[in-house]
C-alpha cells in the first residue's frame, strides 16, 4: 500500500496577498500534493479553514505522514487539534514541519523550546549543504543545492539538538542555519525543513520536492508495536519469593 500523506496548509496568505496567489494559485500545498500523487504516494490537502482544520480523527486514521505549513495564523489552530496531532505523532505518525511552521503550536510542543530564529527578507540566494550524505533524506541530491532567492533564516535556532542533522544553509549576508533536522518523539519521526517562504516558487523546485519525498519515506511509521500508556507488566519468567 502506498504511503498516505496529508499536506496541511494554513492557506491564509493565498487569500490575502495577491503576490502569493500568483505563485500558488491553488494554494501552497498543491504542488506538494501533485508531486506526491505523481510519485506513488496517496496525498491529500487539509487546510485551517476546513472543519476541525481538515484533521478529523478519520483523516488522521488514514494518514501515515502529515506535513505542516503555517505562518500568520498559528494562534488560530485549536489546542484540541494540536493535542490530537501530538498524540498521533507519539503513536508513530510522521510529521514534516516546513519553513515558518517552526513557530507552530505542534512543533513547539514537540520540541519543548521557543523555536525562535533570526530572519530577514532580502531576496538572498540560499545554499543548502548536505552534511549527512548517507542519510535517506539526502537521497538523489548533490553536495549542495541552491534556492535562487529566499528569506534568510539564521542561528541561533532554539530547538533541541537534533537526533540527526541533514542540511545546513548558508546565506550571502553571512548567516548559517540548521535547515534539515530529524527528531524521534515516542514512536514518531519528525523532520523540520526550512525552505518555503510563501512569495517564492520554492515548492515547485525539483530538489525541494525530492527532499520532501525522501522525508515522507523516512518519516512513515515503522518499528515495533510498543504500548505508550504505561501498562502494568506480568513477569516473563517465574519469580522466586525473596527470602525474609
Ligand atoms: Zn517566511
Amino acid at each position: 500500500m502506498s504511503i498516505r500523506v496529508t499536506v496541511w496548509n494554513e492557506g491564509r496568505h493565498e487569500q490575502k496577498h495577491p503576490a502569493v496567489q500568483k505563485v500558488y494559485p491553488n494554494g501552497l500545498h498543491q504542488p506538494i500534493v501533485d508531486h506526491l500523487n505523481a510519485n506513488g504516494f496517496t496525498a491529500r490537502a487539509a487546510t485551517l479553514d476546513m472543519p476541525e482544520h481538515g484533521l478529523t480523527e478519520e483523516v488522521l486514521d488514514q494518514t501515515d505522514v502529515l506535513t505542516w505549513w503555517g505562518h500568520m495564523a498559528h494562534g488560530d489552530v485549536s489546542d484540541e487539534i494540536v493535542e490530537r496531532v501530538h498524540q498521533r505523532v507519539l503513536l508513530g505518525m510522521g510529521l514534516i514541519v516546513l519553513h515558518s511552521g517552526h513557530y507552530s503550536k505542534i512543533f513547539k510542543k514537540l520540541m519543548g523550546t521557543t523555536c525562535s530564529l533570526k530572519w530577514r527578507e532580502a531576496d538572498e540566494h540560499e545554499r543548502i549543504w548536505v552534511v549527512n550524505p548517507g542519510h535517506p533524506i539526502a537521497d538523489g541530491l548533490g553536495e549542495y543545492f541552491e534556492l535562487p532567492g529566499h528569506e534568510m533564516y539564521g542561528e541561533f535556532f532554539d530547538v533541541p539538538t537534533p537526533d540527526e542533522l541533514v542540511f545546513i544553509s548558508w546565506y550571502p549576508g553571512g548567516e548559517v542555519f540548521r535547515s534539515g533536522l530529524c527528531y524521534h518523539r515516542g514512536r514518531g519521526k519528525v523532520f523540520y525543513f526550512s525552505p518555503g517562504h510563501e512569495t517564492y516558487p520554492i515548492y515547485y523546485q525539483q530538489e525541494v520536492l525530492q527532499v520532501i519525498t525522501n522525508a515522507v519515506k523516512w518519516a512513515a511509521p515503522s518499528g515495533a508495536a510498543y504500548r505508550l500508556d504505561a501498562p502494568n507488566a506480568k513477569p516473563l519468567e517465574t519469580l522466586k519469593k525473596r527470602e525474609e
